[in-house]
Order: C-alpha cells, then structure tokens, then sequence
C-alpha cells in the first residue's frame, strides 16, 4: 500500500504489481474517503437498532468499508483475479473537491493508461448504478473598475450594472429539455456602500447537462455575456469622457469543472453488470448522477458507481444513518462485477 501526494490510499492485489517497471491492464475498486463535513463536526455515532447514526456513515464509509470487505474476502480466500485490482481509497469527491482525487489518478500516476474498467463505491444500496455522468461547469464572474464617489466620480463605469445585465443575459440563454441542461445564477457579490461605485461585483454559476457539447455551448454563452457588457458599459463610458486606465475589466475563473459523459449501451461493463443482475436476480436501475466515475467515463474507461449494499438515509446531513441489513447481496454484486471485469481485462 502507499499515499500518494495528495492523499489518496493505492493498494494493489496481488501487492507485486505495485513496483515501477510492471505493466499489464488493471481493474479499480475506489471509495471516495471525504465527507462533505467540516473538519471540526462532532463525531459520536449512535447505534440506533440496525441503524449506524453519524455524518459520513452512509456516504462514504459504506463505500470505503465495502471496498476494504473485498479486498478482504479476495485476500482470505487467497483468490487471484486474472488482472491485478487496484483498491483506491481516495480524496475530494465532494463539493468543491471536484473529484480532484480520482483525476489525479487519472493525470499523473504512471499506471492510468493501465486501466481497463473502474467501479466506484459511493453509499448503500444495491439495486441502482450511475452510467451518466453529470458534467458540471463552475465559475466565477469578477467584474473590477476604479470605484469612486457616487455623485463627485459619477460617469465612471459600474462594476454591478455591467455584472446585472451580464448576468440578465445569461439567464436568458436557451437550455434543452433534452439532453437536460441547466444553468444557475448562484450568488452574488459587490458594492461597499449605497453612495460609492463599487469597485468590485461577482457572481458564480453553476452549469449541467449530461452532454458535453452542451456546457462547451454555455461556457460560451457565459464568456460572450460578460465580455458584451463590460465592452458596452466602457464604450458609453468612452463616450462621457472616461479615461482608459478607469475603465472596467473581467476575470472568469473556473471553479469547478465535472466533466460530462455516458456509459455506451454495448459497453462491456454494462453487459457485465446484466450477467449479474441476472445471476442475482436483481434489475440494476441506471441514473443519472455526479460520481468519482465522471472521470474514467470521460476518458472511455467503462466505469460506473454504485452502492456497497445495505440501506442509508440523510446524507450530507448530520443525521446521516447506514443499515448492514443485506449488505451481503450489494457486497456480492460488487465482488461478481469486479471479478467480471477483470476477466474481460485479462482476455484483451
Ligand atoms: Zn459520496
């Protein structure tokens, strides 16, 4: 096992194929280890009947349990898969974190082009498994001008009118029914006193859409706005007789950055996923959502997310719970569809 530079956990069955030089297809098991909790919330779990209650029970410690409960089971069994499995316990899944865990995996270790399948394990459940992935753009708008007084310096050009009508055009921006796309103005910030020109406005936006031609068409629609207005606001400032060094100017930086993509219908991974469901009797329902597995999806690696069986409820709240009741059929799929995987691995 070992830590890589940013935190994530890498263990590697069999442990041999670790070292630098080796080589061949691997298949990852991963469990993201953040929480969306700030560091400093109390833990103190409450066993409440068959229900585990804290933050973080169900979302991730579920996932990372089950990860380490096959690792387990392969291990005990002295089972060897006919590819190596990589068991990542890894960092930044949530919020803000923008997967950044996974993606590192993905950017900078050596043996990314290695990898032929990734399952992740996100919660409980064992009925579900996200084969869309939810791509999502974020950023921040920041609109800057000199400021000034609002009668003696007025004609200098204004940080928040330029920001207000960017941001009336972008609202404005047509968004498809299908592919489901969505846009959102999210805050707002500006301004120091109701008698200055501020000097400073900025707003966030949050972008989605399962279509990744679709976001490449909001970044611009975004870009296109702002830049309209703060060109608009300088040219009748231009026009008063404003010099250019009080002009405004624009930053747009991203804050996030999810990218969107789609499990083929003839994936192997998803014909694995069947020959289970079948072998279990079970009917895996496909959703939508935003998960680790964004990232190998984008890239054509077969990936999907699931659950590591039994029950949760109230994540991202304090009052977050997990039930083990069950848990050996998610825990059974989780270990047949990995196992699945690494065949077909073995056989390219
Ligand atoms: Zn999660």
């Amino acid at each position: 096992m070992r830590t890589d530079e940013i935190g994530n956990v890498l263990g590697f069955l069999p442990e041999a194929h670790l070292g630098e030089g080796s080589t061949g297809l691997i298949v990852v098991l991963s469990a993201h280890l953040d929480t969306v909790f700030p560091a400093d919330t109390p833990l103190a779990p409450l066993v409440n009947g068959d229900r585990l209650e804290a933050p973080g029970a169900c979302d991730n410690a579920a996932g990372v349990i089950g990860m380490l409960a096959i690792a387990h089971a392969l291990l005990h069994a002295k089972f060897e898969a006919p590819v190596s499995l990589l068991f990542l316990a890894n960092v930044g899944e949530e919020g803000e974190g923008d997967l950044r865990g996974v993606r590192h995996l993905y950017k900078e270790e050596a043996l990314a082009g290695r990898i032929a399948a990734h399952v992740v394990l996100d919660g409980a459940g064992a009925e579900s498994a996200v084969t869309q992935a939810l791509g999502s753009k974020r950023y921040q708008v920041v609109i800057s001008g000199p400021g000034g007084h609002s009668f003696t310096d007025a004609g200098t050009p204004n940080p928040i009118a330029a920001l207000a009508s960017a941001l009336a055009a972008i609202a404005e921006t047509p968004l498809p029914a299908e592919p489901r796309t969505t846009l959102n103005l999210g805050t707002i910030h500006g301004g120091t006193s109701v008698n200055s020109i501020p000097e400073i406005a900025s707003a966030s936006i949050d972008c989605r859409s399962i279509a990744p031609e679709q976001l490449v068409r909001l970044e611009v629609a975004v870009h296109r706005a702002v830049e309209d207005a703060v060109e608009r606001a300088n040219e009748i400032a231009r026009g008063n007789g404003v010099a250019a060094n009080k002009l405004l100017s624009f930053a747009i930086h991203m804050i996030g950055d999810r990218p969107a993509a789609q499990l083929p219908a003839d994936s192997p991974l998803l014909e694995a996923l069947r020959a289970v469901d079948r072998h279990m009797g079970i009917r895996t329902d496909l959703r939508l959502g935003s998960t680790d597995a964004n990232i190998p999806m984008a890239q054509g690696v077969p990936a999907l997310s699931m659950g590591a069986g039994g029950d949760g409820g109230g994540a991202h709240t304090r009052q977050e719970w997990y039930s083990d009741k069950n848990r050996e059929t998610g825990l059974k799929r989780v270990l047949l569809l990995t196992l699945a995987m690494a065949e077909w691995a073995a056989g390219l």
